[in-house]
């Protein structure tokens, strides 16, 4: 969907047109009708776009594409754009339109001028990739390419070169890494990792699968019910009831998209890691929970939004000990780890919940997995995965905002983890506070302070069990806070959830940094519970505990 300003009239009747087909008939099927609403939806922002140019910082070889809508249950729009500029992607340009009853209520945005740079580039194409070579860490295995970009997540956009290095890291994961390359200076002035091995599979090979009902015998969550689907007279791994999220065995292997779990009955796996359906089961029950809880919770429909199951891979590689989400081919990749002598197979709930939220993510708020933003990446992940921990409700894994604390033998201490919500300096790398440094580092690392707030913001300055004075962690309620409001008092997970996911679909655009997080959180919290709720009220408190004033 573009929209030029030579369209005007045709936007202009475009809405007209369809405000009138969005009125659904009884004979018109649900998924007719949102898409009559979502089209109506866009047709009235392109409206307030054209009507406010200057408000979204227009210039005029500008060219604006919708990737998302959201329409709220009182009927307020938000409409999300990427922007071009002369033909060329313009990393930073995106924003949100806010509106009800095709009135304006305001835009998200990050870019904050409409002056673009010049497109005579005095280093070309060809010299990027040289520049960026020389800092891609691993032997690339396929051709490195570059495009123009105007790189727009600074005060003054500038013109760059985007390369692409893909390889295969020594520890098996795999690296797409895009490099930002000033067109100027040919100095690199960003970078993140996208990454990506495969193509897209073509999944099962049934043509006609009918929804079963099957019985995972796990590793990490006892025996659970899993979607699964019939094929003459076999079973697959292929969750039909959930847009046909697959799951699929690698067998070791660190490329293509394996084959997916079939058997002659639908009981998967015995409870042992020796049986190789077992962590399939773990994995294919972890991203269903997931579903369930972004489409319970959040009335979300999957990943995109649109129905759609993605495909996780289980036993990628060998010994490998961690997990990722790929854009390139919309799936999850789960390792074995070493098989449990000292790490279990990734495939633990709160995980599958946080590779699963990447996709989420990028389908939303598209944060930059870079900088400030590329933190607030990983918190979303980290605390999605953990509601989505809390939502599974199951005695095998007991809740927390500890992530991956079962994937660690001996653990009932949870000393070993990946990360401390409520405490990330527990991880002897993740700070604890905010501080404008805070963007320099992995973004591992910057995620720390977004699930300290969100911690305070759920629960308080409350320490949880198994962490007070004497323990290993020995904390306190001043340790958990950075400003000393110990009085902090918690709103509990489910407004703290619903507040997250709306900053993240609503407001949120791709360089969000901390302070816009906070007003992001802000206006979620005012829209679901008013400005001087209590609830807004913590969300300040909150994120002033954490140091993001
Ligand atoms: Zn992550």
């Amino acid at each position: 969907m573009k929209v030029k300003a030579s369209l005007l009239c045709f936007a202009i009747a475009s809405v007209l047109a369809t405000a009138q087909a969005a009125a659904p008939t009884s004979k018109q099927s649900s998924a007719e009708a949102a898409a009559a609403r979502r089209a109506a939806a866009i047709a009235r922002a392109n409206v307030l776009v054209n009507n406010n140019p200057g408000a979204v910082h227009r210039a005029k070889a500008d060219v604006f594409a919708v990737s998302d809508v959201i329409v709220d249950a009182n009927g307020t729009e938000h409409v999300r754009y990427e922007r071009t500029f002369e033909g060329l992607p313009m990393i930073g340009g995106d924003f949100v339109v806010h509106s009800r009853d095709a009135k304006l209520d305001g835009f998200s945005q990050m870019l904050k001028t409409s002056a673009r740079p010049g497109l005579a580039a005095r280093i070309g194409g060809d010299e990027a990739i040289v520049e960026a070579g020389a800092v891609f860490p691993v032997k690339f295995s396929e051709a490195p390419t570059s495009r123009k970009v105007v790189y727009a997540r600074n005060s003054a956009p500038l013109l760059a070169h985007e390369v692409v290095f893909h390889g295969m890291k020594a520890d098996q994961t795999p690296t797409e890494m895009h490099y930002i390359v000033d067109a100027t200076s040919g100095k690199i002035i960003d970078q993140w990792d996208g990454i990506h091995t495969a193509k897209p599979g073509s999944g099962s090979s049934c043509t006609s699968p009918t929804a079963a009902t099957g019985t995972g015998k796990t590793f990490m969550a006892g025996d659970v019910v899993l979607g699964t689907s019939k094929c003459g007279t076999s079973y697959q791994m292929v969750d039909v009831s959930r847009g046909g999220g697959a799951t699929h065995n690698m067998a070791m292997k660190t490329s293509g998209m394996g084959t997916v779990f079939t058997g002659s009955t639908n009981v998967w796996g015995n409870n042992l890691l020796s049986n190789s359906q077992t962590v399939g089961a773990d994995a294919h029950y972890g991203v269903a929970t997931t579903w369930d809880y972004f489409k319970t919770v959040h009335g979300r429909n999957g990943i995109a939004n649109d129905g759609e199951g993605a495909v996780s891979r289980v036993h990628y590689g060998r010994n490998y000990q961690n997990a990722f989400w790929s854009d390139a081919c919309f799936c999850m990749t789960f390792g074995d780890g070493d098989n449990g002598a000292s790490i279990y197979p990734l495939v633990v709930i709160d995980v599958a919940g946080h590779e699963m939220s990447h996709g989420v993510t990028s389908r939303s708020a598209a944060l930059v997995y870079s900088k400030e933003s590329g933190g607030l990446n990983e918190a979303t992940s980290d605390i999605f995965g953990a509601m989505v921990e809390f939502y599974a409700n199951n005695a095998s894994d007991p809740a927390d905002y500890v992530i991956g604390e079962e994937l660690f033998p001996n653990n009932a201490s949870m000393r070993n983890a990946i990360r401390w919500m409520f405490k990330p300096s527990l991880d002897g790398a993740s700070p604890d506070c905010y501080s404008p440094t805070l963007g320099n580092l992995d973004v591992h690392y910057s995620s720390g302070v977004a699930n300290h707030f969100y911690y305070l913001l759920a629960e308080g300055a409350v320490v949880p069990s198994g962490f007070g004075a004497g323990t290993w962690a020995n904390l306190t309620p001043a340790s958990l806070v950075c400003n000393g409001n110990t009085s902090l008092a918690g709103i509990g997970r489910d407004a703290a959830g619903k507040i997250w996911y709306r900053a993240l679909t609503v407001y949120m655009t791709s360089s969000t940094n901390y302070a816009a997080a906070r007003t992001a959180t802000i206006n979620a919290s005012t829209d679901l519970f008013g400005a001087t709720s209590a609830q807004t009220n913590a969300v300040k408190a909150a994120w002033s505990a954490v140091s993001v004033n």
